[in-house]
């Protein structure tokens, strides 16, 4: 059995509904935005990512890192306003 890696990133952006420094977590599978406060997650397939936000640039590879980021946010800032998390 191999376990999961899990890399855990504190950001300087804060959470829209109490303030705390949000989290980045991100495994294998999932890149995960949240606030471990309020327990509001909302997740990402690397998957997705690598359609979506990735630009080859001749030999280079660029993240769209904001754009991402932006993107986690809002669905973050959404869903402060529906309790159930549906996943
Ligand atoms: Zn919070």
């Amino acid at each position: 059995m191999v376990s999961e890696e899990t890399s855990k990133l504190e950001l300087g952006l804060k959470c829209p509904m109490c303030g705390s420094n949000l989290q980045l977590i991100e495994n294998s599978t999932y890149v995960v935005l949240g606030c471990p406060h309020c327990k509001v997650y909302t997740r990402m397939t690397k998957k997705h990512i690598y359609r979506s936000y990735i630009n080859y640039e001749g030999k280079y590879v660029h993240l769209k890192w904001t754009e991402l980021i932006k993107e986690l946010y809002i669905r973050i800032s959404g869903r402060s306003h529906q309790e159930s998390s549906t996943t």
